[in-house]
């Protein structure tokens, strides 16, 4: 190893970083540096498979070809010109998203820069019902906004920053009973995830979903399926709502659109609700900019070129599989879909499992205290998530050995 200058240590520089960032997401574990395919490595050279995938962003995991000659061809023309202006890329990306979604007719997209922020966009084409309600789910996740973090269930998010927008109600998750009761003529509408990812891979029941369809319908208020994590094949389809057969009102994405790039999109399904929204009443500056269009149609050219839907079942399946032939004591079970998973735990072991995995060169996200997510790129392989079945029996054996 060559002898770096302590400022430029992994140690320097999360130093340098506590002095100058604000501490929000508390202190980083490593600095990264450079990334190929599901690896990435640090400062000091060390080598890690990255089972976090940027938090299920890196959809074509680090450094893909195509998404790296996309974005220079496009950069290199032209990067940004305003939403006074359209460009071929944000063109030809509206119309791949309607494709893969299936969305009929007179559908539309809106784009902006964010999970967050198509969240946003959601909640005021909910506000042009006429109607304030707004009906999510019980662990939900949809941004830290002041608009998303109202739809987000976890307290200690939302109270040191109430009062939020009024008329949210949370019901628990998987519930159709509970929906029912809360769903009136009041609700603009119900946004829920397909996969609760934040709260470890817990899955709709796809009746839930047709349920959840059937009830909106029935009060004449939106269903919103938020996407941004499920979304451009994470679960094995393009979209989580999708195995369950219903059509929604408008879906949210993000995260792995842009395969790095940041970009955030709402879908809006048909003429009715793609009209809610009229000229002057939104808008973002960055919004499905050139070169995050580009970056997303190289994303969307890849999972469907290369097989990565079919590839994502199967990997996903098979992670899942293997854990489970483990037949550890610890492990409870894998909850999750395609490569969105969770290993669950019978004890909170996560946390000490995560950071001998780090340690042992894989980086692993311990969502709860008893469960380890994993949200990898969706171009790794079978051979490499192997790597970490096999390391996870001595990964749950040291934690056990350093949690008291
Ligand atoms: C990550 C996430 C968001 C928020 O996205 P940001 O880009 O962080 O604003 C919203 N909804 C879901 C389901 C998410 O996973």
């Amino acid at each position: 190893m060559t002898p770096t200058a302590s400022t430029d240590s992994q140690q320097g520089l999360l130093d340098r970083y506590t002095h100058s960032l604000i501490t929000v997401f508390g202190t980083p574990q490593l600095v990264l540096d450079r990334g190929d395919g599901a690896w990435v490595w640090d400062t000091d050279g060390k080598r890690y498979l990255d089972l976090v995938g940027g938090v299920a962003v890196n959809a074509l995991g680090h450094n893909h070809p195509a998404l790296v000659a996309a974005v220079s061809k496009q950069v290199s023309e032209m990067a940004h010109i305003s939403n006074f202006y359209t460009s071929r890329a944000q063109i030809e990306l509206a119309e791949r998203i309607l494709k893969i979604a299936d969305a009929p007719t007179g559908s539309g997209v809106f784009f902006g820069n964010s999970g967050a922020e198509a969240i946003e966009a959601a909640i005021k084409l909910s506000r042009r019902t006429g109607r304030t309600g707004i009906i999510a789910a019980e662990g939900a996740f949809h941004g830290r906004t002041t608009g998303a973090l109202a739809l987000t269930h976890k307290a200690a998010y939302r109270e040191p920053f109430a009062p939020l927008i009024p008329d949210v109600s949370h019901v628990p998750y998987n519930d159709v009973e509970a929906l029912r009761a809360a769903v009136t003529e009041a609700t603009a509408a119900v946004v829920l995830e397909p996969v609760q990812g934040e709260a470890g891979a817990i899955v709709a029941d796809p009746a839930y979903l047709r349920a959840a369809r059937e009830i909106t319908t029935a009060a004449g208020a939106l269903l919103v399926i938020d996407e941004v994590q499920t979304g451009i094949g994470r679960t094995g389809d393009w979209f989580g709502y999708q195995e369950s057969g219903i059509v929604p009102d408008a879906v949210t994405l993000a995260k792995g659109l842009g395969g790095g790039l940041p970009i955030g999109a709402l879908v809006t399904f048909g003429p009715e609700v793609s009209g809610l929204l009229t000229a002057g009443q939104h808008g973002s500056t960055f919004g499905g900019n050139p070169l995050v269009a580009a970056a997303g149609l190289s994303v969307l050219d890849t999972i469907a070129g290369h097989g990565l839907l079919a590839h994502v079942t199967e990997v996903g399946d098979h992670l899942a599989r293997a854990v489970t032939a483990l037949d550890h004591p610890e492990v409870e079970g894998v909850r999750g879909r395609g490569l969105l998973r969770a290993i669950v735990l019978r004890s909170d072991l996560s946390p000490a499992i995560a950071t001998g995995a780090r340690e042992a060169g894989f980086l692993v996200n311990p969502v709860a205290s008893n469960a380890i997510r994993l949200i990898p790129p969706l171009t790794i392989t079978r051979d490499e998530l192997d790597l970490f079945v096999a390391a996870l029996p001595s990964l749950i054996a040291s934690a056990k050995e350093s949690t008291p």
